[in-house]
């Protein structure tokens, strides 16, 4: 129990780190010791608890099932050489997530629950943020309705969690990336700028046929024209043309608003790049490429934080890349892993204390 919030915790009787090394740990595998559950009924959230990470008991008619109403968020949490743990810019995923509420006409959920939880769920399972360099803290917010009612309709009653999973070094070699004109992942005045559980179910089957074509992933197009670029799978990206970063706007509503996309931009400023938002075109990127200004490209997310692009295919234009001579996104990813992991100064304010 904290002064602000009322959280009821209660803590395993033994951890089941005894028994594993976060050493190399994949990806979302593998769980903490507990978990955050609290519920909204009649109009208020309530019942906030940390609990030892077990399964949900549901039925078979719970909403979110059927309807769609699931929200997430995706954050990670560090440990500095001093053994403190951080966590990066958590305030500003705590924002998206209201956003995202708001446009699956979800509830809202409250500053002191969403943060102060979370901080200290991770102070609980403090043991569990490993310590070895490219390794961190995995932690996934999410929400969803549990309604017990089928019928189209906005749940009165909503779950939000948190979870939490040590991970090792989200390697990704450089991509084959073919871009997209079939399939839309957002259109104006669609979700594109949320992060709900079904954009991602209708992302698969683009990807699935981008592989089964020798692609590691696409890159989105606009809905319309499938002309402008948008993101790269799960990822915002940058194109580097001559001495300026550009990424796609956010204005049209169809790109989510990456958390590393931003601290990219703020980070590329430092290193002395322009950096550009504005509609960009696959015909504007095969101009700079063919007068020899197209250097880098690249996607920023949480999970891999800079994934560089070896090749770029639209039509039969293929676009090869040396990506073991670029400066710009290695640069980028070593700065602001030594933010993250406390070898740099945290110069713009990122880092939050558990
Ligand atoms: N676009 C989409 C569709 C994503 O799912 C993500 C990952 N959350 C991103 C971009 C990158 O966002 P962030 O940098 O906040 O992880």
């Amino acid at each position: 129990m904290t002064a602000a919030l009322d959280i009821n915790v209660t803590k395993v009787e033994t951890s089941k780190l005894l028994d594993m090394s976060l050493e190399n740990i994949p990806f979302g595998k593998y769980f903490t010791d507990h978990m955050l559950e609290a519920d909204y009924e009649n109009g208020e959230w309530k019942n906030v608890e940390i609990k030892p990470y077990q399964p949900l008991l549901m039925e078979p008619s719970m909403a979110a099932l059927h309807y769609g109403q699931a929200i997430f968020e995706g954050i990670k949490a560090y440990r500095d050489q001093e053994g403190n743990v951080s966590i990066f810019r958590p305030l500003d995923n705590f924002k998206r997530f209201n956003i995202s509420a708001e446009r699956m006409q979800m509830p809202t959920v409250p500053e002191e629950i969403f943060m102060e939880g979370m901080r200290l769920l991770i102070d609980i399972d403090r043991n569990w943020v490993p310590s070895m360099k490219d390794h961190s803290l995995y932690i996934r917010p999410f929400m969803f309705s549990s309604d017990p009612v089928i019928g189209v309709k906005p749940s009165e009653s909503y779950k939000f969690m948190i979870i939490l999973s040590p991970t090792g070094p989200y390697y990704t070699a450089p991509m084959k990336i073919y871009v997209e004109e079939k399939y839309t992942r957002a259109a104006p005045g669609g979700v594109g700028f949320s992060k709900n559980a079904g954009n991602y179910g209708a992302s698969m089957l683009a990807t699935a046929q981008a592989k089964k074509a020798g692609y590691d992933q696409v890159l989105w197009t606009d809905a319309f024209e499938h002309r402008y670029l948008q993101e790269v799978g799960t990822m915002n990206v940058f194109f580097i043309i001559g001495n300026t970063a550009i990424t796609p706007s956010l204005e049209e509503g169809t790109i989510l608003a990456g958390v590393t996309r931003d601290s990219a931009m703020e980070v590329l400023k430092d290193m002395g790049f322009e950096v550009i938002e504005k509609k960009i075109s696959i015909e504007d990127l095969m101009d700079a490429h063919r007068a020899g200004l197209l250097y880098e490209v690249f996607g920023t997310g949480t999970a891999a934080t800079i994934s560089l692009i070896k090749e770029l295919r639209y039509k039969d234009y293929v676009m090869n890349f040396d990506t073991d001579k670029w400066k710009t996104a290695p640069e980028l990813k070593a700065r602001l892993t030594d933010i993250r992991e406390g070898r740099a100064a945290d110069t713009h304010g990122w880092m939050f204390r558990v």
